[in-house]
């Protein structure tokens, strides 16, 4: 089932990244801190009563101010709540009360028809009803919350998981789906419809039951594939490019929904920082990937190019060593072909199993070489290590003392099961658990 996502709103300083780290901060960390991820500190996926939803600081969004005067930023930051998210929660500050800018977020979100919470925050005396004066903004019941004390917080999630919209995934298990994810202008419109040009594009009336989202399904040599939401790709709509520019939800949720992304990067200008950020998508949502330069066609070439070029994508992009590339002109044509061959390859790769015999046999010869390092007289005992799923290959290990399991070793063991296993295309997953 695909995450919902759940926009924060409001004026600076009412509390927004305060809740957010509040809501967030309790999630489960995976063993595999990668360095060099740009971690874009704008979302984090939370889960409260074993519902998972994507959580944003839409007060992160970096929104431009000679394009939008400082007056409008918090309304983009709002409208693109709306148009992107399952539930919006308007933050406002109960201290000091209803502001100008308040109303002004609170008509707009008024005519939407998605769930809002108004939360009334830094409300630390319940007992004053501070709160109550927000009835005024038209938003229904104000919830009175303490982000920085945790006070209330959990009554908050339980009706954020209420609210939630179940969403269903509407694809059976052996569609493949694509996501075609990278900044504005990298070709990503361009793309989608060169490789939807030279496939059979399956015309259907079903519209994507997941909201406005509009998948477009294709076959080839029999075999079913979707590429998600090119909604926003393929619609140019005024309305639509706004929102386009600070499209993270919609890359997140694209995403989300996906088997395989292929990242789209403008080769005529190398890897950006914006680049890192929407790969590191693909990366944290455990989802093959592709990484694809397009405008091929624009760069002057001899033969060592690509090497050149393979090698800077590789320290740029250090965290994703596993993914291919693939240097394609969405203008000219150039080996568009070859995309739907490594997506399958890389669709493949992602939902390998190992056996758990195979697994071991493995891990003890890495031992017998490679010998677990010493720490403070204490030795690293790995005991067992089993696949636990697939999408991504995601592995446990059972240990006699996790602090034991460096990140050297993990990372040591890592390399040695894709040499083995291949698990091209693919981010793999350890976690650890200690047993006596
Ligand atoms: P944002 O700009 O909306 O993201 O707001 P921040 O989360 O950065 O918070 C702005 C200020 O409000 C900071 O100084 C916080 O410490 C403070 N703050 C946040 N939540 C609370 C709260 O529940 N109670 C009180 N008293 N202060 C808070
Ligand atoms: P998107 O914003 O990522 O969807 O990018 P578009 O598909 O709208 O493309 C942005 C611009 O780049 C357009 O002017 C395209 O014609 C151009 N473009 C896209 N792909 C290529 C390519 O392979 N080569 C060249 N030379 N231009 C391209």
């Amino acid at each position: 089932m695909a995450k919902p996502i759940v926009a924060i709103v409001g004026r600076p300083n009412v509390g927004k990244s305060t809740l957010f780290n509040r809501i967030s901060g309790g999630r489960v960390a995976i063993v595999e801190d990668q360095p060099g991820v740009t971690r874009d500190r704008i979302y984090r996926d939370a889960k409260w009563l074993e519902r998972s939803f994507t959580l944003i600081d839409t007060g992160g969004l970096e929104i431009a101010e000679y394009e939008n005067p400082f007056s409008d930023v918090v309304r983009v930051q709002a409208e693109v709540a709306i148009a992107e998210a399952e539930l919006v929660l308007f933050v406002v500050d109960g201290k000091q009360g209803i502001t100008g800018e308040d109303e002004k977020i609170a008509e707009i979100l008024r005519k939407t028809k998605k769930p809002v919470l108004l939360v009334v925050n830094k409300i630390e005396d319940f007992a004053k009803n501070l709160h109550m004066e927000f009835y005024a903004l038209g938003l229904g019941d104000p919830i009175p919350i303490s982000a920085s004390h945790g006070m209330n917080t959990g009554d908050l999630l339980d009706m954020v998981v209420e609210a939630l919209p179940e969403i269903e995934e509407d694809y059976a298990p052996d569609v493949v789906k694509i996501a075609i994810i990278g900044r504005p202008n990298v070709g990503k419109s361009s793309l989608t419809n060169a490789l939807l040009g030279q496939e059979r594009v399956i015309v259907s009336d079903i519209p994507g039951t997941t909201r406005d989202a509009i998948d477009t399904p294709f076959e080839r040599d029999g075999k079913n594939y979707v590429v998600i939401d090119t909604a926003g790709m393929r619609r140019r709509a005024r309305v639509d490019e706004a929102i386009e520019r600070y499209s993270v939800m919609r890359a997140l949720r694209a995403v989300d929904r996906s088997d395989v992304v292929l990242m789209v990067i403008d080769a005529s200008q190398g890897v950006t920082e914006q680049d890192k950020k929407i790969a590191g998508y693909a990366h944290e949502g455990g989802k093959g990937c592709i990484l694809v330069l397009n405008k091929w066609d624009l760069v002057p070439k001899d033969e060592k190019t690509m090497q050149k070029y393979d090698k800077v994508i590789r320290s740029e992009l250090a965290f994703m060593q596993y993914a291919p590339t693939l240097y394609v002109s969405a203008k000219t044509g150039q080996r568009l072909p070859k995309i739907v061959e490594i997506i399958d390859f890389v669709a493949e790769q992602t939902n390998r199993r190992i056996s758990t015999s195979i697994l071991n046999e493995l891990l003890a010869d890495i031992v017998r070489v490679t010998p677990p390092p010493t720490d403070k007289g204490k030795k690293l005992k790995i005991y067992y290590v089993t696949q636990a799923g697939v999408k991504p290959p995601t592995f446990v290990f059972f240990v006699n003392d996790e602090e034991l399991f460096h990140f050297s070793y993990r990372r040591h063991i890592q390399n040695r099961f894709r040499e083995t296993f291949g698990f091209e295309g693919s981010p793999i997953r350890f976690f650890i658990r200690q047993r006596e």
